[in-house]
């Protein structure tokens, strides 16, 4: 017995778009069909007529949370980034129904320390945060930083037993993996069927640059661009993914920010390497310029917005393969924070941009015309499903999968302001953007979580999401 009939939209299922009804029972979708055909008495029916019906975004990138380094907040302490109410309150607003933050401890601070707590006490104390507390279903990827110890290692099999299908390391910062850790962790990871999240730079090239600009006295943060730069970039993709082939290791590449980036994750791919990118939607519109605009710091999110062909080379990438995700490095601050350090050391990092990821990538590549319906259902949703282990579960208009959906108004056309946005925030770098379609009502597991610019759903519905990677995608690039 049916639930909900969502009826007469335009239906991005995997096997293509076309103008079906969806039928739903409890939390699952249980039938995509021709218009007309299930049984509709004593349903509740939803009229999508004109409007898309696209599985619940995934964003597979956020810091929710998390205390702000005293260095970034201008000498402040006891900073936070947005809680998950709020972030999750602007994700459902945004069509996300799955965000994926991290557990472990972000190596942000000098001489940090990896936590003595076992991955596991991690993950639950984690865990705790977001329970009761989080609107759309949420999971982790655990950071491991610094040198791994073997112990730590020795936990990693268990976690992903556990569902906890992806690690974070970061090839720069305070807590840096050394290459030698990076090898052992990548072979132990690829051992238990899990997958890396990397955020790759060359620290030796981002340190000696910080130092040479400081020296010369041109450490003002709009030369972000100059220490985390292009052959960073170019040479850290390519040890990692030198690293992955060597331990047959399956890499998600975290903020793809350069050309140099996308080519190194094209030509991996082209040996059928199963190495995946992901690019934020700010790089898919600002750049380096921007920085030298009043209030310019606000665009930036780590490593730094590169050159106008990056970020063409970016789009291009999610028109055609290489790139293969959408997400936004969500670190919701207020702006007195966010524009606090003005120093190539102290710029901070993120912005809120959980709740316009979906809008803007459609926007920018489906209103224009460069991708079809269904490469936007990946890129937002259906390759992060597949990358990071939740597919088809989540993902995917089809039966069996949970009834995420959002429905989007192509029709819309409104320029943003920040009291269209839920977050816990009072700026955003979107104010201004025309967008052409929205995001009009947001499904999690078969309850309406927001409809016609209402909040209905509660902060208690967001769930755990165990996960784990088919081995197709750990063989050979599969999203
Ligand atoms: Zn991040």
């Amino acid at each position: 017995m049916l639930d909900v009939i969502i009826k007469g939209g335009t239906v991005v299922a995997p096997e293509g778009a076309s103008v079906m009804d969806v039928g739903i029972e409890g939390e699952k979708i249980v039938a995509v069909a021709t218009p007309g055909t299930l049984e509709a008495s004593g349903v509740r029916s939803i009229d999508a007529t004109g409007k898309i019906v696209l599985p619940g975004g995934i964003e597979p990138h956020t810091h929710i949370n998390v205390p702000v380094p005293d260095y970034w907040a201008g000498g402040k302490s006891e900073v936070f980034t947005q809680p998950p109410e709020s972030a999750s309150r602007a994700a459902a607003f945004g069509g996300v129904t799955t965000y994926v933050d991290f557990a472990g401890n972000l190596p942000l601070n000098p001489g940090a320390v990896p936590p003595a707590d076992p991955i596991m006490a991690q993950i639950e104390k984690r865990r705790q945060t977001f329970t009761g507390h989080s609107y759309i279903d949420f999971t982790f990827h655990y950071i491991l930083a610094g040198a791994v110890s073997p112990q730590t290692i020795g936990e990693i099999g268990e976690a992903i037993q556990s569902g906890l299908a992806s690690f974070k390391v970061f090839t720069t910062f305070f807590a840096k993996v050394p290459t030698g850790h990076l090898w052992a962790v990548f072979q132990e990871v690829a051992k238990h069927g899990g997958i890396m999240a990397v955020h790759a730079e060359e620290d030796d090239i981002v340190t000696y640059m910080e130092d040479k600009l400081v020296s010369e006295g041109n450490d003002h943060g709009s030369n972000l661009h100059l220490v985390h730069n292009n052959l960073s970039e170019d040479i850290a993709f390519r040890k990692v993914i030198r690293l992955a082939e060597s331990t047959e290791t399956g890499i998600y590449f975290v903020h793809t920010t350069a050309k140099e980036g996308v080519a190194a994750v094209a030509e991996a791919r082209a040996k059928l390497l199963p190495v995946y990118g992901e690019a934020l939607h700010n790089y898919l519109e600002f750049t380096c310029e921007d920085y030298k605009k009043p209030d310019g710091l606000a665009v930036h999110t780590y490593p730094a917005l590169k050159f106008p062909e990056d970020r063409d080379a970016l789009q291009q990438g999610l028109v055609d393969g290489p790139m293969c995700t959408t997400a936004t490095d969500e670190w919701t601050t207020y702006k007195d924070v966010k524009l606090s350090g003005d120093t190539i050391k102290t710029v901070c990092g993120g912005h809120n941009g959980i709740e316009t990821r979906m809008p803007v990538t459609f926007t920018k590549l489906v209103s224009t015309g460069r991708i079809s319906l269904n490469r936007f259902a990946d890129i937002t949703s259906g390759n992060a499903a597949k990358i990071l282990g939740m597919y088809p579960q989540k993902g995917a208009i089809a039966a069996g999968s949970d009834a995420d959906i959002v429905l989007f108004d192509p029709d819309i056309k409104k320029k943003l302001t920040l009291d269209d946005l839920h977050v816990d925030s009072d700026y955003s770098i979107w104010e201004g953007f025309e967008c052409h379609g929205y995001p009009v009502m947001t499904m999690l597991r078969g309850k309406v979580i927001v409809e016609d610019g209402k909040l209905l759903g509660s902060s208690s519905d967001g769930r755990w999401l165990p996960r784990r990677v088919a081995p197709g995608v750990l063989a050979q690039p599969a999203a």
